[in-house]
């Protein structure tokens, strides 16, 4: 399968990895946005949050406990942190393997978006 995850998952293409268990991996962001930003991906190829099935509703909360253990370890779990899932082109998803964005380290700022977006589109 043609997915940069995947290739990432199995080693052919490089990454700082900041934490692994049996279910999914995580590392960091190539271009982060945080003092902080690792994703957190399954190591089960999922496209998008469309295509998550029954079966995988413990994988994807089990992502979401990642992003936490790894806030504790990075030492910024009580001060806070940001998690972001991104779908499809309005929610900005540019890889189509299902990650979870955990960005830490400073104050991430309420809400995360301009007022020009606030207008809605057609399409
Ligand atoms: P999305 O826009 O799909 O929510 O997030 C994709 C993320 O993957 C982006 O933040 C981007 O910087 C990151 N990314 C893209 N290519 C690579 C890569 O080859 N290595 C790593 N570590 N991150 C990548
Ligand atoms: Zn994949």
């Amino acid at each position: 399968m043609d997915c940069l995850f995947c290739k990432i998952l199995e080693g052919e293409i490089p990454a700082e990895r900041v934490y692994e268990d049996d279910q999914v991996i995580a590392f960091r962001d190539i271009n982060p946005q945080a003092p902080f930003h690792c994703l957190i991906i399954p190591r089960k190829h999922i496209a998008t949050l469309n295509d998550i099935a029954d079966d995988d509703r413990e994988v994807v909360g089990h992502m979401i406990q990642a992003a936490s253990k790894i806030a504790q370890r990075q030492g910024f779990d009580q001060d806070g942190y940001r998690t972001v899932f991104n779908c499809n082109t309005h929610g900005g998803q540019t890889v189509y393997h299902i990650h979870l964005h955990l960005l830490g380290g400073k104050p991430m700022g309420w809400p995360p978006y301009q007022d020009t977006l606030k207008t809605p589109v057609n399409n």
